[in-house]
């Protein structure tokens, strides 16, 4: 709707519109008032003239009416009879006659004087001046007329003198009659009063409805009342109502007193071209004010319409916008369920699940554009340890945090998901070279550089990174996947804490450590394996004082297998416990041996695994001293950092039994993995041995030498006594001994050899 008829059907209009026809018709109302009240005016004007002009007529009628009896009181005839009768005269001489004559003067005049064939004149008497009559015209009815009020009367003038009848009023006219100066007598005439009415009737009145009496001293004479209906005869209050004149009738003692009816409003309502003039102009009026109704009923419909149907919309609207809420409700709690079906609830990450379906998608647009990606595992390094010795709390802590750090390198289009207890698997699309690869994945090796603060405990872990490329590794998700965790594995074995990408020849080691593993469990078994020695010299007088067990395993098949491969594979398929009972009890038995030679001290290394089960372990150890008879205090416990996060009572007790039993503990390889002093301060151990590839490049490199200096300085600060590994110069020789190195190993006194190979350095020696 626009703005226009908006306007038109507003409620303004019809208003307006109204307020129109109001002012017409005040102003109609007012016009016609006031052409009411002129009328009134001149109706008035108008009827008061009429009344006068009845007055006038009576005026002249009375006037008329006095100057015939004037004319007969002074006339000849009356002189004449008062003459013969002042000279006393008898009846039957001349006053009889004369009193005929006058009496037939009067009944000429009665006769004479007719208007419209009826007499003026109904009587008239002559009287002296006692009031005796002398002359009636008639003689039927008796006359009585106290005459002693008009003594006093002028002779000229006539008096006009009403007296009451039985049906009314009587109107006379007494004149006195003159004789010589003298009033003699008196002649009255009684008027017709017919005759009077015929004066006013003859006029015209009948349109008006009025009402005209001819008021008297004594009461009014009706000349006409159209007002009074026979029905109804009008009252007093009624009559006032009226246009009232009275006015005097000149020379008479009478007033005509005269009512109309005066032009009421009905007149002019009902006045049939007032009407028809009214009604005229009112159609245009209420044309257009029908027409405005009309808008405004159908506005009103339409806007009634409209209410109605805005009230439905929004009765609508509230039910949709609830429906909307509850689909917005099962939405989010869909999504929600999705979410937690494809989503790791602890870390937000994606699951296996959800990152396979991932996987999918990219190899999908990948293989479409063609372009190549990667695919990353990254297995944190050594939390099942965290997890085992820690506790779950922190294992988790330790999971979020590494989630962070991954989630800051990668990029948005990558996925990261949450593979496995310690896994992480991230998808990058579009990779442009592999040298991209290694930087991503050299990324990733740094974030894990910082330590880790959880519980108050600050810690280290590293990642071990394996790297697959579609296409070239893999056309499809479980080939990707299967070959990114064989380069992990190879990461893991060649000692954590790095990347590499996936090649066939991985595949091959796969397959080795598969083979390895059942002819481990056959070497076990078939007792083939054996364990070396390597002499362990006292820097300061160069001579042996102990050697370290070295477990060596020679394959029919495979060959020699280094320990440090075939150790680890023990440890992840739990052959290491049997693999430590045979170490810890053949290097008992050999040094118990060779206490005949010197005081020697046989150092077994231990594996971490070893101490998930500690009391078997304690058993163990116990059994081996005891089967040997070595002293325990010729047994030295070689165990690696791992093991010092476990802060399990059970490790701690064991070491301190350990020790308490009078056995050596020595941690080993310090420096390569999550050296923390306050390790070194909570377990009891006697020596440190410095790892190897520090002292590799000690000559070399500044770096190594600061900190295997900063080490002694700390083993001594803790009164741990050292030892070095590795050592294959002379120059190295003195640089520990003047840096007050105590013990030292290497291929540069000799390379681990067999037991018999040993005892013949321990002879040599002595
Ligand atoms: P480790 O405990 O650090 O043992 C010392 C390793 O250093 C030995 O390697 C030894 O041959 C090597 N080595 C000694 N002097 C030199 C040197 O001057 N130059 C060089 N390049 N290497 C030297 P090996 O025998 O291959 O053993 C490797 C690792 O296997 C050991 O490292 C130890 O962690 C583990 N291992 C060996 N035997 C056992 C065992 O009976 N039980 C357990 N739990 N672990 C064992
Ligand atoms: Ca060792
Ligand atoms: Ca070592």
């Amino acid at each position: 709707m626009n703005t226009w008829s908006k306007k038109l059907s507003s409620r303004r209009l019809v208003t307006s519109g109204a307020i129109l026809l109001v002012l017409y018709l005040a102003i109609i109302l007012t016009v016609t008032n006031l052409g009411q009240a002129r009328l009134k005016e001149s109706q008035e004007r108008e009827l008061s003239l009429k009344v006068q002009s009845y007055a006038s007529v009576l005026e002249m009628f009375f006037s008329a009416n006095d100057e015939n009896i004037t004319n007969i009181s002074n006339g000849r005839s009356m002189q004449a009879f008062f003459a013969n009768l002042a000279s006393g005269m008898s009846m039957e001489y001349g006053l009889g006659a004369s009193l005929i004559k006058l009496e037939k003067e009067l009944n000429k005049l009665i006769s004479d004087k007719k208007i419209n064939k009826k007499p003026i004149y109904e009587r008239l008497l002559l009287t002296n001046y006692e009031g005796n009559i002398i002359v009636d015209t008639g003689n039927q009815t008796p006359f009585s007329l106290n005459l002693t009020k008009f003594h006093k009367m002028d002779g000229d003038s006539i008096c006009i003198y009403p007296s009451l009848r039985e049906d009314g009023i009587q109107i006379n006219l007494v004149k006195p009659v003159q004789f010589s100066g003298k009033t003699v007598g008196y002649l009255i005439a009684k008027l017709n009063e017919k005759v009077i009415i015929e004066q006013l009737t003859s006029q015209e009145y009948e349109d008006s409805r009025s009402r005209v009496d001819l008021s008297t001293s004594i009461g009014p004479v009706f000349i006409w009342d159209t007002i009074s209906t026979d029905k109804h005869q009008t009252t007093e209050d009624e009559l006032n109502r009226n246009l009232f004149f009275d006015v005097k009738i000149e020379n008479t003692p009478f007033h005509l007193k005269s009512w109309f009816v005066p032009l009421a409003e009905k007149d002019f309502f009902t006045s049939r071209w007032f009407i028809v003039g009214l009604s005229f102009l009112a159609i245009p009026v209420i044309l257009g004010l029908l027409y405005v109704f009309m808008i405004n009923s159908v506005n009103l419909v339409l806007r009634t319409k409209v209410e109605e149907s805005s009230r439905q919309q929004q009765i609508l609207f509230t039910k949709n916008s609830r429906l909307i809420e509850e689909i917005e409700k099962r939405k989010i709690s869909e999504q929600k369920l999705a979410y937690q079906a494809s989503h790791d609830a602890l870390t937000g990450l994606a699951n296996r699940k959800f990152g396979n379906e991932r996987l999918e998608q990219e190899i999908e647009s990948a293989s479409k554009n063609n372009s190549n990606m990667l695919v990353i595992f990254i297995d944190l390094d050594n939390f099942k340890q965290i997890n085992d010795t820690l506790g779950h709390l922190v294992g988790d802590e330790v999971l979020v945090q590494s989630t962070q750090r991954l989630l800051s390198i990668a990029s948005p289009k990558d996925t990261l998901s949450r593979f496995g207890g310690d896994e992480f698997l991230l998808i990058v699309p579009n990779l442009k070279d592999s040298v991209t690869g290694k930087k991503i994945a050299e990324n990733i090796l740094t974030l894990f550089e910082q330590s880790f603060v959880s519980n108050k405990q600050e810690f280290f872990i590293s990642t071990s990174i394996g790297m697959a490329i579609y296409p070239q590794d893999g056309s499809n998700a479980q080939q990707l996947l299967a070959n990114a965790d064989t380069a992990m594995y190879k990461v893991k074995e060649d000692g954590r804490n790095a990347f590499h990408f996936y090649n066939a020849e991985m595949n091959m080691d796969v397959q080795r450590t598969l083979n390895l593993d059942s002819r481990l469990r056959q070497a076990i078994s078939h007792e083939e394996l054996e364990l070396y020695y390597q002499p362990i010299i006292n820097l300061r007088t160069q001579k042996i004082i102990g050697a370290e067990a070295l477990m060596r395993w020679n394959d029919a098949q495979y060959g020699f297998v280094a320990p440090d491969e075939f150790i680890k594979l023990a440890e992840r398929n739990g052959l290491i416990h049997q693999l430590g009972e045979f170490a810890v009890h053949e290097a008992c038995v050999q040094a118990a041996k060779w206490q005949q030679y010197l005081p020697l001290q046989m150092s077994v290394n231990f594996s971490s695994v070893q101490f998930r089960y500690y009391e078997k372990l304690l058993s163990q150890i116990k059994s081996a001293l005891k089967v040997s008879g070595l002293p325990p205090g010729r047994l030295d416990i070689e165990i690696t950092e791992s093991l010092l996060f476990d802060h399990s009572d059970g490790v701690l007790t064991l070491l301190d039994t350990l020790q308490e039993m009078g056995a050596q503990l020595t941690i080993d390889d310090f420096g390569t993995g999550y050296s923390a002093l306050s390790y070194l301060q909570k377990f009891p151990f006697d020596r440190l041995k410095i790892d190897r590839s520090f002292l590799s490049n000690l000559q070399t490199n500044e770096g190594d030498r600061e900190l295997v200096n900063a080490i002694i300085a700390m083993a001594k600060a803790l009164n741990l006594k050292i030892v070095a590994e590795g050592i294959e110069d002379q120059w190295l020789v003195d640089y520990l001994t003047t840096m007050q190195c105590e013990f030292g190993q290497g291929f540069f006194y000799s390379k681990p050899v067999s037991a018999e190979d040993f005892e013949q350095l321990l002879k040599n020696q002595y």
